[in-house]
C-alpha cells in the first residue's frame, strides 16, 4: 500500500508515494501537480504553472475569467476526472481508485447538469458547503415550479421579473430552465459566460439579447419582460433603477436562502433555495455511496459536518480552510 498524506494549505495537498498533488490551490511548488476542479475564483490558479490538469472547459472558462491555464493536462495515469454536477465543465477526481475530492458538488441532475458521480473509494475529500442540518433543500422541480408562478403573477400585472444567480453556474441553469418566457434578456456579465460555454458545446438555444441591447432599442419599456442578472442586492443602483424605472421584481437563486436572513440581507422580493451544492442529506448521500474509511470535510461547515459524521460512527476530520470565505456560494 502506498503512503498516503492529505494536508490543507493553499489547496489540499495530497501525498500518494511519490505524487504530489494539488487541488485547487492558490499556490503550488514547481514539482506539483495541480487539479482545478472549475472555474469558480475562488478554485482557480493565480499563477502560471506546468502541470495543471483541468477539463478543457474549466481551461477556457478561466481563461475567459482571466486566469489563464496554459497547455492544461487532460490526462494523468491514475487520475480520473469525474463529473461533479456543480456547473457547466466541473469535475471531482478519484486518485488511483482510492481516493475521491469532490470539489465543489452537487447530487443533483437539473437542466443541461447530471448528477456528480460518486465512486467507491477509501478516503473521500467531501465538500461541506451547506454541512449543517438545517440546510435542507425542496427539489428542484419544487423551485422551478415556485419561480414559475412567480414569474406567471407579475407578468399577468405588466411587472418584469429579474432572476439573479452568480453569473458562472446558477446563470446558465436559469437561463436553461426559464428561456420559454419571452423577451428574455441577459444581463452583460451573463452574457459573456454563456456565449463561452456555448461556443464550448452547450446548448443554451437562442441567445437572448444583452440588457443594454434591450435598453438602447427602448425594448424595456415593452413590459413585462425577464432578465437574467448577476446576484445583486436591491439596494444596488443597477437593481433599484430597475424597480424605480419598471417596476421590476427580483427572484435571488441562492442554497443560502434557506437562512430566512438572505432575503432581507440581500434586499430581494423573493429568495429560493436552489444550490449548485449538495444540501445536508444530499452529502451524507455522498458519503453512503463513496462508502469511504476515512473522511475529510472542507468548505462552509466543516467542523459541523465532520462532527455530525463522527456521531454517526465514521472516522471523519475536518480541513482548516485555506481559502475563500465561508459564505462563498461559488
Ligand atoms: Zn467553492
Ligand atoms: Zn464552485
Amino acid at each position: 500500500m502506498k503512503q498516503i498524506f492529505i494536508r490543507a494549505s493553499d489547496g489540499i495537498r495530497v501525498e500518494y508515494g511519490d505524487l504530489r498533488l494539488v487541488l485547487d490551490p492558490s499556490r503550488a511548488m514547481e514539482d506539483e501537480l495541480i487539479f482545478v476542479s472549475h472555474a469558480h475564483y475562488d478554485h482557480l490558479f493565480e499563477a502560471e504553472h506546468q502541470r495543471i490538469l483541468a477539463s478543457k472547459e474549466t481551461a477556457s472558462l478561466a481563461a475567459a475569467r482571466g486566469r489563464v491555464i496554459r497547455n492544461p493536462v487532460s490526462e494523468v495515469k491514475g487520475l480520473a476526472m469525474l463529473n461533479s454536477g456543480h456547473i457547466f465543465g466541473s469535475r471531482s477526481l478519484l486518485i488511483f481508485d482510492e481516493i475521491y475530492y469532490t470539489g465543489d458538488f452537487s447530487l443533483r441532475s437539473r437542466a443541461f447538469l447530471k448528477q456528480g458521480e460518486t465512486p467507491r473509494c477509501r478516503i473521500l475529500i467531501i465538500e461541506s458547503t451547506y454541512g449543517k442540518e438545517s440546510y435542507r433543500f425542496p427539489s428542484t422541480e419544487e423551485i422551478v415550479d415556485r419561480a414559475h408562478r412567480i414569474i406567471s403573477e407579475q407578468f399577468s400585472y405588466g411587472r418584469p421579473v429579474i432572476l439573479m444567480g452568480y453569473p458562472l453556474g446558477k446563470a446558465q441553469v436559469l437561463t436553461s430552465l426559464f428561456s420559454a418566457w419571452k423577451p428574455l434578456y441577459q444581463h452583460g456579465s451573463v452574457a459573456k459566460i454563456n456565449s463561452t460555454c456555448a461556443e464550448l458545446g452547450l446548448d443554451l438555444g437562442e441567445a437572448p439579447q444583452t440588457y443594454q441591447e434591450a435598453q438602447e432599442k427602448g425594448l424595456l419599456e415593452k413590459k413585462p419582460w425577464v432578465l437574467i442578472s448577476p446576484m445583486l442586492s436591491g439596494r444596488s443602483a443597477f437593481i433599484s433603477n430597475l424597480k424605480r424605472k419598471y417596476g421590476a421584481v427580483t427572484v435571488a437563486f441562492s442554497g443560502w436562502a434557506v437562512d430566512p436572513s438572505f432575503k432581507h440581507a440581500m434586499n430581494v422580493d423573493y429568495a429560493l433555495p436552489m444550490s449548485d451544492h449538495c444540501d445536508f442529506s444530499e452529502l451524507k448521500e455522498v458519503v453512503l455511496r463513496c462508502s469511504p474509511e476515512v473522511i475529510y470535510t472542507f468548505h462552509g461547515f466543516a467542523a459541523e459536518f465532520a462532527e455530525h459524521l463522527r456521531k454517526e460512527g465514521f472516522d471523519a476530520r475536518p480541513l482548516p480552510s485555506t481559502r475563500g470565505g465561508r459564505y462563498a456560494d461559488e
